[in-house]
């Protein structure tokens, strides 16, 4: 009773309002058309993939100073081709400069290599072109990519020309359009796999990368396709991703799924319940990217993902939109795909279905150099392979090696430093590119991740489990961390004399496959990067003393 006597009268007190008018989010299908923010007027000013002709013509001949800013920090991407961070900047000064105060005029090149498919004259090419034009950087990304850095606007028409001769490219390798397509590293050769998705990578490829169909989209879109069952492409943190499963009437397809992402409000890819043929996933691909073009929330960056279209119409409605509006038909339906209880790497020595073998081997954190990748491109043709592939776990592979040439091909690798039995340590630390080039890093990440490498290898030998490390240089995700063991988000911190200096937000307990999940964001739990060796050493050894047997570090 005393309850409702306080409440009347303020409610009564309360003005009426009219209810709120729902506020657009910028969708193009409910007829949201004009630009409601900068990004978005850039790409309607001009389609983005129009400026390949302005670098070409004007701004390689006249030089960094004659690039228009509109192309410089927005289109330029949809050629792959960021400015990279002025060098000095300490990452505390990140958020308080303008964008221009924080480019310097050299360039990251990103170059896509869809499904990770390279052979020996492309790599020979990327390694050619890294030490003539970029300083002999080469960075292996999670996402199968190659980056370059130091790039000159000058140098750019040379190096595409370069890259096209071999049949590569960088077009649509950055920017609000589909990304680069993942694909299994082992796609076509594995014993265990269930299907091959290679062809219809390729197609796609073929027919909607470059297109003005999808050169502008609401945000980024990331695509990942596997037949393996190791769920090998980090499927649940795609945009998009079709996964390889067997139907019991249709025999082997995949299961789409929609909606993942990482970076803020951290989402994983749902399944929709739909069963896809392997002729079909082409069209569905352009079913799903076209709702998203269409329906796509545009009007606030960071709330532009597909997830969040997904997570506001709920899968139901997403498949229904997607079948009446675009592929009018209904989809098959279909099982789930088998989450695997560790998503595979394929690092190590393999057997093919052929009989020849696979040999995987791990770089630490990615980064390499344009000598060692034209040493690896001699060593795999001295071996009889014409087949490289990239990995979305920041690893190369080498296919179709002959038994009798395996050792001497492990040899020859590790000679270069790259590892066909690496620590647990050295296989699962991802990191991004950080403070060295990124002008959104806050912490440098690349020469932490060797040497915390280097001090657990010496520390703590006797590992036996894999425990993944992901090292970000900001809150963005390029590195998973929400995924990993131990995820390592770079913030600048106080260190115990209260100084401002660079270290890491911790999460804990993330992951993929079977246990896909986030790790806990454990309040407080910061860390720097100097003590970061004795954090990681000390949460290890705790799990090494404490676990069941059988129990797994991220429970
Ligand atoms: Fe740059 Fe941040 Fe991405 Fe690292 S996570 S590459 S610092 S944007």
């Amino acid at each position: 009773m005393a309850t409702q006597a306080s409440t009347t009268p303020a409610r009564a007190r309360r003005p009426v309002r009219p209810p709120r008018r729902q506020r657009g989010e910028g969708q193009w299908a409910l007829g949201y058309r004009e630009p409601l923010n900068k990004n978005e007027q850039i790409k309607k000013d001009d389609d983005p993939l129009n400026v390949r002709a302005r670098i070409e013509n004007i701004y390689a001949k006249r030089g960094f100073d004659s690039i228009d800013p509109a192309d410089l920090r927005g289109r330029f991407r949809w050629w792959g081709l960021y400015t990279q961070r002025r060098p000095g900047i300490d990452g505390g000064r990140t958020a308080t400069l303008e964008p221009e105060e924080l480019d310097d005029r050299y360039f990251m090149l990103r170059v896509r290599i869809d499904g990770g498919q390279l052979n020996v004259a492309q790599l020979r090419t990327i390694a050619e072109l890294s030490t003539t034009y970029a300083r002999d950087t080469a960075d292996l990304t999670d996402r199968q990519n190659i980056q370059l850095h130091w790039v000159r606007i000058e140098d750019v028409p040379t190096i595409w020309e370069r890259l096209e001769a071999v049949g590569l490219q960088t077009q649509e390798a950055c920017g609000d359009c589909p990304r680069v397509i993942i694909a299994s590293p082992v796609a076509g050769i594995a014993a265990d796999e269930i299907i091959d998705p290679t062809p219809a990578v390729r197609e796609i490829v073929r027919r909607y990368i470059g297109s003005p169909e999808f050169s502008n989209l609401p945000r980024k879109y990331k695509t990942a396709l596997t037949g393996h069952p190791l769920h090998d492409v980090a499927p649940e943190v795609n945009d998009v991703a079709f996964v390889g499963v067997r139907h019991p009437e249709h025999g082997p397809g995949f299961d789409l799924w929609v909606g993942g992402g990482l970076s803020t409000n951290p989402m994983l890819a749902q399944r929709l319940g739909a069963f896809v043929p392997l002729e079909e996933v082409p069209e569905v691909w352009w079913a799903v990217t076209s709702v998203f073009r269409d329906y796509g929330y545009r009007r606030l960056r960071h709330r532009a993902r597909l997830k969040f279209l997904v997570a506001d119409w709920g899968l139901a409605k997403f498949r229904e939109v997607m079948e009446q509006e675009y592929l009018h038909r209904r989809l098959l339906d279909g099982p789930a795909a088998e989450p695997p209880a560790v998503p595979g790497d394929h690092v190590g020595i393999h057997r093919q279905k052929d009989g020849r073998y696979y040999v995987g081997v791990a770089p630490v954190a990615g980064r390499v150099s344009g000598s060692t990748l034209g040493k690896v491109a001699e060593i795999v043709a001295a071996h009889g392979s014409d087949r490289i592939r990239t990995t979305p776990y920041q690893k190369l592979l080498v296919l179709d090696v002959a038994e009798d040439k395996v050792e001497s091909l492990v040899t020859s690798l590790a000679d270069v430093g790259l590892e066909a039995r690496p620590s647990v340590w050295r296989r699962n630390t991802m990191a991004c590119t950080g403070i060295e080039y990124c002008k959104l890093a806050i912490v440098e990440t690349k020469a932490l991740a060797r040497r915390l490498v280097d001090e657990l290898e010496r520390r703590v030998p006797e590992l036996d489990v894999p425990i993944t490390i992901n090292v970000n240089g900001c809150p963005n995700s390029c590195a998973r961390i929400q995924v990993a063991d131990i995820g390592l988000k770079g913030q600048i911190v106080l260190d115990r004399q209260g100084r401002q200096v660079e270290g890491f937000q911790v999460h804990l307990g993330g992951g993929l496959g079977v246990d896909a999940g986030f790790g806990r964001k454990l309040r407080g739990l910061k860390v720097t990067a100097a003590e970061l060796p004795d954090y990681v050493e000390r949460v290890v050894r705790r799990y090494l003393d404490q676990r069941e047997p059988g129990e797994r570090f991220a429970h």
